[in-house]
């Protein structure tokens, strides 16, 4: 099978993520993040959320999230998010669990993306004790559909989640694209949207593994080493885990292979939009492609070798581009499309 477009965790490490790598890997230094690297690689974040944000290092975003949830609720509080969030569809309740059981509170909305009347419906609707009691509200930026929140709808949530007395998370696992997208400095669509905390995601944008948990609202972040160790999150070579930040954040590596990666899912999009049968899901301002195929369509396409994920829409089919995809690899794809519709 052929996963080069079944998620942008399928790629590889980018250069310069393995070069910082190799870079940390060079004699004895003090372990669980006491050591130059994790320091260079927080540094390198808060400059480039341009913010004295706070920072630690994860090894995966089911963690990045959960503990961050975590962090922002008390056992009996509820998390306001969108019904297609990875928190609610693909965390296996590790939210709930490291939060000992703190409930998600599912809203809808077009394209992936929270309502802020739904937010408002599901926060207002009840104000007693049985019902518990609404405290965060977590967004994907990008969407688990490919969506990318403007500013303008960033500024509408967080006057709601605010108005509200609702914490702000952020699920960026894949930041970057977003970033690229909007073209806009990262501080904007977090700090300045009142963004409590961030899971920043390293993976999907090239590394090997490791997200980055980061807080804007320094209070929260009082007892994170102690959540993350009990977690089993604590690296103890943490200079591995650290060091592929400083190779990504360096003269822009990571924008231009988010920007790379986007620029390939918009020609993917168009080609398959040209091909009779498919259609567009939702509109393509990331790195993701969601379309609808007919079904024997998909079948023959499965058969020819692809390997995709069928799991947001009834007939639904995601393709996804890292900084991996080459244009040759799209054009493939574009032609074994239209060969399993014909
Ligand atoms: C990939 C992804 C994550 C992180 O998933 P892990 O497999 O736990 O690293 C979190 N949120 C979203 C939206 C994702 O796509």
């Amino acid at each position: 099978m052929r996963y080069d477009f079944a998620s942008d965790n399928a790629a590889g490490m980018c250069p310069e993520a393995r070069q910082a790598m190799l870079d940390a890997d060079s004699g004895y230094l003090p372990s669980y993040g006491n050591d130059v690297w994790t320091e260079r690689a927080s540094d390198a974040i808060r400059a480039m959320l341009e913010s004295a944000c706070e920072v630690f290092f994860v090894f995966n975003g089911t963690a990045a999230n959960s503990l961050a949830l975590a962090s922002l609720c008390q056992s009996y509080h509820s998390v306001i998010c969108h019904e297609q969030a990875h928190v609610e569809t693909d965390e296996c309740g590790a939210p709930e669990f490291f939060s000992n059981g703190t409930k998600l509170l599912l809203a809808s909305g077009e394209n992936g993306k929270l309502h802020p009347d739904e937010v408002r419906r599901l926060v207002t609707r009840r104000s007693d004790i049985h019902y518990p009691k609404p405290k965060t509200l977590t967004m994907t930026q990008p969407t688990e559909c490919g969506t990318v929140y403007t500013l303008a709808e960033l500024e509408e949530l967080r006057a709601t989640a605010q108005g509200l007395g609702l914490k702000i998370h952020m699920d960026g696992a894949r930041f970057a694209n977003a970033c690229s997208s909007l073209a806009v400095a990262p501080g904007l669509i977090t700090r300045s949207a009142g963004v409590d905390v961030l899971s920043l995601g390293g993976c999907k944008m090239g590394m090997a593994l490791g997200e980055a948990v980061v807080f804007f609202n320094l209070e929260l972040a009082g007892d994170f080493a102690w959540r993350c160790k009990q977690a089993g999150q604590l690296a103890s070579k943490m200079r591995y885990l650290a060091a592929p930040w400083v190779g990504m954040l360096r003269d822009g590596v990571w924008l231009r292979h988010a920007a790379h990666a986007n620029s390939m899912a918009q020609q993917l999009s168009q080609g398959l939009c040209q091909i009779t049968g498919v259609k567009l899901m939702y509109p393509v301002e990331a790195n993701a492609v969601f379309v609808t195929l007919p079904g024997p369509g998909i079948e023959r396409l499965r058969q020819s070798g692809w390997a995709f994920y069928q799991f947001i829409g009834s007939g639904g089919v995601r393709f996804v581009c890292s900084w991996a995809t080459t244009q040759s690899l799209v054009d493939e794809l574009i032609a074994a499309v239209a060969a399993a519709l014909i």
